[in-house]
C-alpha cells in the first residue's frame, strides 16, 4: 500500500484554511476527476475519492480537529472514529459519489451534473439501467493498457417515435396529476409523503396514443458499439464505468452506465499479486553452483541480475520497481525473481563421466543442508526408539 497523503496537501491547501476554501478546493477537483467525465480513468477515479475523503474529514469540525491532533490514526482500525469516510482503507466510489451530491447536487433540480455534464441528474425516473459487462483481456493489455471495441445488446431509441413513445402526429401530454414532476404528495394524518405518480408511473408524461412500434416505451432491442480505453494498471475485479453507455432511457430519460469487469487471464510468464510480479526463471546448474549472471524479461524488456554462486532453487531476487505501475501514480511495483535451477535431464558420455566424478567429490562440507537433515531424522529415530521402548 502507498503511503496515504496529507488531507491538506490532497486539497493543496493550508492548515489554517476556512470551511469555504476546503469546499472551493473540493469543488475543483472533485468535477475535474468526476468518473462521469473520465469514463474508464482508474487514475482519476482514485483521485476523486482521495479528494473526497480529504473533503470528509476536513469538512467536519470534529474530525478535522482529530485529524490536526492525530493524523490518519485518528481514523485507523479500531478507533471507532472513521465512520466509513477517513476510514483507513478510504472511501468506495459509491459512497465519494453520494458525498459529492450531498455537497453540491442538491437543492432544486440545479444540480452540478446539469452544469458540467449536460445531463439530468441521478434522481431521474426515466433513466436507462445500468449494465454490466464482463470482459476478458490479456496480462500485457491490463499492464500496458489497451484499446476495446465492444458491442452489446442494449435497448435504444425507437426511431419511429424518436424515443417519445407516442405515436406519430400525436404529443406527449404533461401529467396533469403531478404536474409533470412525477411525484404526489401524499397526506396521511400528520405526515407528508411523497409518492410515485399513480397516473404516469413517475414519468410526468401522459401518452394518449402509443407508438405501435415500441408500445409507448420509446425504445427498442438494439445494439451499442463502443470503444473502451483500458487504462495500464487494471486487474481482475477493476471497475470501468463508461457513462450513458448503458440501456437507453424510457420516453427521452438519460441513458444508463455500463460498467466494465476486469478479468485478466493468466500469463505464462508472470504471476501477478497487486502490483508485484513473480517470475519463475530457470538457471543452470553450473550457474547456481558457480555464481554469474542471467538474463530476465521484465516490463521494459529485460534486466541482467546476479546469481550468487550456490544459488538454490526457490531462492528469490528483487528487482525494486520493476513490476506494475500503480494506476493511481504511488510508484511501481518490484519484480520478484523465482529461480529454479535446472537439472540436466539426458546426460551420457563425457557429461555422464563428469557428473560421476561431481558425485564422488561431493561430501557433507558442500551439502551442507543434507548433513543437518540427517542430523535432525537421527534425533528424531532416537527419540521415537525411547518412547516406543517405554511403552512395550
Ligand atoms: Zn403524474
Ligand atoms: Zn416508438
Amino acid at each position: 500500500m502507498a503511503e496515504k497523503r496529507d488531507f491538506y496537501e490532497v486539497l493543496g491547501l493550508s492548515k489554517g484554511a476556512g470551511k469555504d476554501e476546503i469546499k472551493k478546493a473540493y469543488r475543483k477537483l472533485a468535477v475535474k476527476f468526476h468518473p462521469d467525465k473520465n469514463p474508464g480513468d482508474t487514475a482519476a477515479e482514485e483521485k476523486f475519492k482521495e479528494a473526497t475523503e480529504a473533503y470528509e474529514v476536513l469538512s467536519d469540525e470534529q474530525k478535522r480537529q482529530r485529524y490536526d491532533q492525530f493524523g490518519h490514526a485518528a481514523f485507523g482500525p479500531g478507533s471507532g472514529a472513521g465512520g466509513g469516510a477517513g476510514g483507513f482503507g478510504g472511501v468506495d466510489l459509491e459512497e465519494a459519489l453520494r458525498t459529492f451530491m450531498g455537497a453540491f447536487g442538491s437543492g432544486g433540480g440545479g444540480s452540478i451534473f446539469d452544469n458540467f455534464f449536460g445531463g439530468g441528474g441521478r434522481e431521474d425516473s426515466n433513466r436507462g439501467s445500468d449494465l454490466r459487462y464482463d470482459l476478458e483481456i490479456d496480462f500485457e493489455e491490463a499492464v500496458f493498457g489497451s484499446r476495446r471495441d465492444l458491442t452489446f445488446n442494449v435497448n435504444v431509441e425507437c426511431d419511429t417515435c424518436d424515443g417519445t413513445g407516442a405515436a406519430k402526429g400525436s404529443g406527449v401530454e404533461t401529467c396533469s396529476t403531478c404536474q409533470g414532476t412525477g411525484q404526489v404528495v401524499m397526506q396521511q394524518g400528520f405526515f407528508q409523503m411523497r409518492q410515485t405518480c399513480p397516473e404516469c408511473q413517475g414519468t410526468g408524461k401522459i401518452i394518449r396514443n402509443p407508438c405501435k412500434d415500441c408500445r409507448g416505451t420509446g425504445q427498442r432491442k438494439g445494439k451499442r458499439q463502443i470503444t473502451l480505453r483500458i487504462p495500464p494498471g487494471v486487474e481482475t475485479g477493476s471497475r470501468l464505468r463508461v457513462a450513458g453507455k448503458g440501456e437507453g432511457g424510457l420516453q427521452g430519460g438519460t441513458p444508463g452506465d455500463l460498467y466494465v469487469i476486469i478479468h485478466v487471464r493468466e500469463h505464462d510468464l508472470f504471476e501477478r499479486h497487486d502490483l508485484d510480479l513473480i517470475v519463475d526463471l530457470p538457471v543452470p546448474l553450473t550457474t547456481a553452483i558457480l555464481g554469474g549472471e542471467v538474463e530476465v524479461p521484465t516490463l521494459e524488456g529485460h534486466s541482467r541480475i546476479k546469481i550468487p554462486s550456490g544459488t538454490q532453487s526457490g531462492k528469490v531476487l528483487r528487482l525494486k520497481g520493476k513490476g506494475v505501475k500503480d494506476p493511481r501514480g504511488y510508484g511501481n511495483g518490484d519484480l520478484h525473481v523465482r529461480v529454479q535451477v535446472e537439472i540436466p535431464g539426458k546426460v551420457h558420455g563425457k557429461l555422464k563421466k563428469a557428473v560421476e566424478q561431481l558425485e564422488k567429490e561431493l561430501d557433507g562440507e558442500n551439502q551442507p543442508q543434507r548433513r543437518s537433515f540427517r542430523n535432525q531424522d537421527k534425533k528424531f529415530q532416537e527419540k521415537r526408539q525411547a518412547l516406543q521402548d517405554l511403552e512395550s
